[in-house]
């Protein structure tokens, strides 16, 4: 006991403290009154603790929690959180005393756990039938090459198909998910078991995985395949069909098809990239913007829409400053200004220039892999227009 409180009896302190608490009374009245020889600021210290008499501390047996007396200063005094005197545990919702944050531990660990075995038990197994190389379409092959160069591991076990450096796989994002997704559906690459869980979305109890992002997961490669002389293999014969050592004329059919789809990419890769420049956040393209840019490709080469693109976006940006239109107005007039650029280009017999390739969007893997390694029209293929 205090030695400043020492000259009152125990009904005394026990009155002074409910006084104390109940807060009515002035601290200079209180310390008057019982004669205490302390300054008003001193008095909380001095005063003993108050004990909860129904509540108990969940880890120490039989212990009654207390509350401090606080100083009372200005309108701000409340009461202390109940704690006990052993172990320090307050009872509060986010109490950091050692056998709570041990406690917490415990509960995530059991929750880490969960889903690292949901994560096994949803990719385990889960792997297609795998084709030969030569039963592969164009499409399977030129992916695969592409990715193989791209990020594939040395132990050739995992691909990273969203690395962007030091050049990205395809020429967007979306291309990318496109590539991953067809790859998965033919079982050429899956997600691994082995993934991190941050790359996951579960549900509450745990008990499904609702989504996952795939620039996150870790990416099987070959997974059918167990050994790495097995998948060395696989990759051999692939190269030999994709640069022609192997004739396979089943994919020829398919060139044109996929030639125009890595050309609109890039039309679109470049396309963003000039509109981010300037501010306009335009990360995928709906049906109108498709189908402008599959119409200019029956026309124009590919560095001839990207000399189209760059006029019209700065054109577009131009006009909207100098009449101060907001952005989410101008980014809508974008894509028919290109369509009746190009129009009147054509109207007019203008010739259009070819552009070239920004140095800010490197040539992805898959373009190179099919203009270059396949078809073998290198640079060119850029100016001319799809045969
Ligand atoms: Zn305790
Ligand atoms: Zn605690």
């Amino acid at each position: 006991m205090a030695s400043k409180l020492s000259h009152l009896t125990e009904e005394q302190l026990a009155d002074l403290v409910d006084r104390y608490c109940n807060g009515t009374e002035k601290v200079v009245d209180l310390i008057r009154v019982f004669n205490i020889n302390a300054r008003p600021g001193d008095l909380a210290r001095l005063l003993p603790p108050t004990v909860h008499k129904d509540l108990w501390c969940e880890y120490c047996k039989s212990q009654n929690l207390i509350s401090r007396q606080e100083s009372r200063s200005g309108s701000q005094w409340s009461r202390p959180a109940p704690e006990c005197p052993k172990c320090g545990h307050r009872k509060i919702t986010n109490c950091r005393c050692e056998k709570c944050e041990q406690a917490r531990y415990e509960k995530e660990a059991i929750i880490e756990n969960a889903k690292v075995n949901l994560i096994k038990v949803t990719f385990d197994g889960y792997v297609n039938d795998l084709d030969d190389p030569e039963q592969l379409v164009l499409k399977d092959a030129i992916y695969m090459l592409s990715l193989i160069r791209h990020s594939l591991s040395d132990d050739l076990n995992y691909v990273s198909p969203y690395e962007l450096k030091p050049q990205p796989l395809a020429p967007t994002f979306e291309f990318t998910n496109e590539i991953c997704k067809h790859l998965q559906s033919k079982g050429l690459i899956q997600i691994s078991e082995l993934s991190n869980v941050n790359a996951f979305e579960f549900d509450e109890e745990i008990t499904v995985i609702k989504g996952w992002y795939p620039d996150r997961v870790l990416w099987d490669f070959l997974p059918m395949l167990t050994n790495s002389i097995q998948k060395a293999r696989y990759i051999e014969l692939l190269e030999e069909l994709v640069l022609g050592e192997v004739e396979q004329k089943a994919w020829e059919k398919d060139i044109k098809d996929f030639w125009l789809e890595i050309a609109k990419y890039e039309c679109f890769e470049y396309f963003e990239h000039l509109l981010s420049q300037r501010g306009f956040n335009l990360k995928s393209f709906g049906p109108k913007t498709h189908a402008v840019f599959e119409n200019l490709l029956k026309r124009y080469a590919v560095s001839q829409i990207f000399n189209l693109t760059w006029q019209t976006v700065r054109d577009i940006t131009d006009y909207s400053v100098k009449s101060n239109m907001p952005k989410y107005q101008a980014k809508n007039m974008f894509i028919g200004a290109l369509q009746r650029k190009a129009d009147k280009f054509q109207a007019e017999g203008w010739e259009v220039k070819n552009s070239r390739r920004d140095f800010r969007c490197p040539q992805s893997f898959v373009s190179a892999t099919f203009f270059d390694t396949y078809i073998g029209f290198g640079k060119e293929a850029m100016d001319i227009v799809v045969p």
